[in-house]
């Protein structure tokens, strides 16, 4: 018998098909009279013996269950092992089993053998050729019986929320889902994608490509990489990561680093939101990595000679109070996530703001984070400009000279260079540097290069249609330096590194 399994251009069904063909592949292994083969729109799977073939998918389905979605656990107060649901997984429990162990309600993954004969059955049913077949929310194909409504286990844009008629974005009696999405949706929960716990909600982290064929390639690639007996975060220590976006970037580095991926895949990933409250209301939004921003991390971490983009510099910035000379962690989480955010969306503007010390508060850069940080300014801004590698001195060293005339008068210049919109603004703010800069004494000048401003002024001038650019560059090499003159060596005693 052949069946197959199309695409339907839905991110979660779509994984779900090509998950099926991950689990069709280990039956293979068992049953050579199995087989099955991906295509860009679709699954096929050929079998002779139904009953061979359900049984073997009946102990995966088991596996699989214990292995992503009933995870165990140590109780924390009697350390007792349990199995517990993680967090994002929208399947309720259902009543513990005879052993007292947690079960999932849905039938599949507490008797997968009876009632994946009874979805296959229904599956391998024609439908009747009357009017009174049903069409699929999710295919769009005609089928016969349901096997189930569709509800959040199996399709999570399903909404309780009575007022939006149950299915979001759909009219009230519309909740059919024909007994094939419902078979890919129900298991999607137990494919490979990324999670991560953040306390009051989840994210999961669904890749998609219309083509299946490019979507299993590269699913196949990070497949061995992912930690999924860990209840809170698939891609590394729950705790060092601090969101969404850093939860990318450090994948990403796995991706190049360890995964060798030498081009950016062609891929657009579904954020889903889960609130950790009862009524988990998702929400879903997309993230695109540019091309660009892969080039420019594939080129730094090419560069870092064992060092790591994530751990040696995200994990490097800090910030610190002024008074306390104390880590402030839930600022520095934040600010980590942001600089991330800000990279990751290409937005350079916003990451050079991240760098700008405020309200009494430090930023510390270790000193392989502001190397790494070096790399970074080079491969992403500097290379694009086209302007001579030695200019890039005459900006640092402005930069070290804009610090030292900060830290003795006070952060105002900086800001204002942070608000410039006109290049006459930019002009003002450089002769009120130029100006405060005098007046520092010769013991403060004894590490900087006043002369440097003059050629600051004729760079400005030669690339003034780039000004924007050649500010952004100044302020986050004063921002730099600051972050230096600021830093004191008892500092260290304190970090936690
Ligand atoms: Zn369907």
């Amino acid at each position: 018998m052949e069946l197959e399994f199309k695409k339907c251009n839905d991110f979660w069904i779509d994984n779900g098909v090509e998950n099926l063909y991950k689990i069709f592949r280990k039956i293979e292994k068992y049953h050579p009279d199995i087989e099955s083969k991906i295509k860009p729109d679709k699954v096929i799977l050929q079998f002779e013996d139904i009953n061979k073939f359900v049984d073997k998918m009946a102990e995966i389905v088991e596996e699989l269950k214990y292995e992503r979605l009933l995870i165990e656990e140590k109780d924390k107060k009697t350390g007792v092992k349990k199995r517990v649901k993680k967090d994002y997984i929208l399947i309720q429990y259902g009543s513990k089993d005879s052993k007292g162990v947690n079960t999932l309600k849905e039938k599949i993954y507490t008797n997968p053998k009876d009632e994946l004969n009874k979805i296959f059955n229904l599956i391998t049913t024609k439908p009747k050729s009357s009017k009174s077949n049903k069409v699929c929310l999710c295919c769009g194909e005609e089928f016969s019986k349901e096997y189930q409504n569709m509800k959040q286990a199996s399709y999570p844009m399903t909404t309780k929320i009575k007022s939006l008629g149950g299915i979001r974005g759909n009219a009230e009696n519309y909740k059919e889902i024909c007994p094939k999405c419902y078979l890919a949706g129900i298991l999607e929960w137990a494919d490979d994608y990324l999670y991560k716990y953040l306390g009051d909600k989840s994210y999961i982290f669904i890749p998609y490509n219309f083509n299946l064929v490019k979507l299993n390639e590269f699913k196949d690639k990070y497949r061995i990489f992912l930690n999924n007996s860990n209840r809170y975060c698939n891609i590394g220590e729950n705790r060092e990561i601090y969101g969404k976006y850093s939860a990318l970037l450090k994948f990403y580095e796995y991706l190049i680093d360890n995964a060798k991926l030498n081009e950016n895949p062609n891929i657009v990933w579904h954020i889903i939101t889960v609130p950790n409250k009862d009524i988990k209301n998702i929400k879903v939004d997309k993230f695109e990595m540019m091309g660009e921003i892969f080039r420019v991390m594939k080129v730094t971490i090419g560069e870092l000679d064992g060092d790591s983009l994530y751990g040696d510099f995200l994990n490097g910035i800090y910030i610190k109070e002024e008074r306390k000379n104390k880590i402030e962690w839930e600022g520095t989480n934040e600010l980590r996530e942001g600089i991330s955010e800000a990279f990751l969306t290409n937005n350079f503007r916003k990451f050079v703001k991240y760098f700008i010390p405020k309200n009494k508060h430090y930023i510390i850069l270790h000193n392989d984070a502001r190397k790494i940080l070096e790399k970074i300014i080079i491969n992403w801004r500097w290379i694009k400009l086209g302007i001579p590698k030695e200019h890039l001195e005459t900006i640092k060293k402005s930069g070290n000279v804009i610090a030292e005339v900060c830290i003795h008068n006070n952060l105002n210049l900086l800001y204002k260079l942070d608000k410039v919109r006109t290049s006459e603004e930019f002009w003002s703010v450089m002769r009120e540097i130029s100006r405060k800069m005098i007046s520092l004494d010769a013991e403060n000048t004894k590490y900087i290069n006043p002369m440097v401003l003059g050629d600051l002024i004729s760079l400005v001038k030669e690339y003034e249609k780039d000004w924007k650019e050649l500010r952004d560059l100044l302020e986050i090499y004063s921002c730099m330096y600051i972050s230096i003159k600021q830093y004191k060596p008892e500092d260290n005693n304190n970090d936690n590194k």
